[in-house]
């Protein structure tokens, strides 16, 4: 039976996972507007760098929103498959005392961006790096520019894997929304979510304070309630605590306009 061919468009880790899942079945082609692929994955990797939480089930699910939409995904591939993953590429992982899942120590985040690498290439994805998907032809085909020129995309199945808008510096600008728009797609905007919160603190609260961590705190927005830690900032807080009740916050700042 003759291989379909498969399109992805975005080289970050949901690019790379989609790449590596359907190589075996059908003829990959990557496309990445960077000179490499996992660029964020690697910003990521800067800080505690966990690759997934331990978490399961309906607690795993009830940190995503909106709520239900990444159910089923959850489901079939969740963290369990995906810690099975790293280990069949020889990158061990272990479960911290926040439930968050860091790869074993001293395996690096660009060891670990290598061997996906690595194995995509065993597994023939052909690279298509500084390929930048431009728009849509009048055939709605995804269009691409490189040093070249512009292609229309010929695939069985394209994959849009192209990231959100909140790390432009290594590509993920979200500016691909307005392509979609434009050939007439329902676009729900950018949220922020998985960030801080600014809090405007006093001057002297920040000269005083700025940079010390609050260990073993509870913190709780609306029906979420959550126990870590946090950082006061100069601009808020930061930290593990912090992160899960942003879209109750966020929500609730929307109602408030
Ligand atoms: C500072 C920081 C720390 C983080 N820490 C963690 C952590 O510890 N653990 C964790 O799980 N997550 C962490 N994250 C979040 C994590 O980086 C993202 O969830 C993850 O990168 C999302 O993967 P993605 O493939 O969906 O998108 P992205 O990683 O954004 O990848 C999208 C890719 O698409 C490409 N692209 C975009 N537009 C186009 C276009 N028009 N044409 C072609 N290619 C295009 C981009 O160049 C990019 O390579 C962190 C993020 C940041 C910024």
């Amino acid at each position: 039976m003759e291989r379909k061919r498969i399109a992805i468009i975005g080289g970050g880790p949901a690019g790379l996972i989609a790449a590596d899942l359907l190589a075996p079945h059908c003829d990959v082609h990557l496309y990445e507007l960077g000179k490499s692929v996992g660029r964020k994955f690697l910003v990521a990797g800067q800080g505690g760098f966990n690759l997934t939480n331990s978490a399961e089930g309906a607690e795993l699910k009830q940190v995503y929103s909106p709520a239900g939409f990444l159910d089923e995904a959850l489901s079939t591939f969740g963290p369990t498959q995906l810690r099975a993953w790293l280990q069949e590429m020889g990158i061990g992982t272990y479960v911290g005392t926040s439930g968050r899942v860091f790869p074993t120590r001293g395996i690096k985040p660009i060891e670990v961006l290598q061997a996906i690498r690595d194995r995509l290439d065993v597994r023939g994805v052909h690279f298509h790096l500084e390929h930048a998907f431009v728009g849509f032809d009048e055939q709605t085909r995804p269009i691409v520019e490189s040093s070249t020129g512009r292609t229309s995309l010929e695939a069985d199945f394209i994959l849009f894997a192209l990231g959100g808008a909140s790390w432009p510096v290594t590509g993920s600008t979200g500016e691909w929304s307005s392509h979609f728009a434009a050939i007439g797609l329902d676009i729900v905007p950018f949220r922020p979510s998985n960030c801080g919160i600014n809090v405007t603190w006093p001057p002297h609260f920040v000269a005083a304070h700025a940079g010390k961590a609050l260990k073993n705190i509870r913190v709780t927005a609306g029906d979420r309630s959550v126990l870590g830690e946090a950082t006061i900032t100069e601009h808020g807080l930061e930290g593990n605590a912090i992160y899960p009740v942003v879209p109750v916050v966020r929500d609730a700042l929307v109602q408030r306009q």
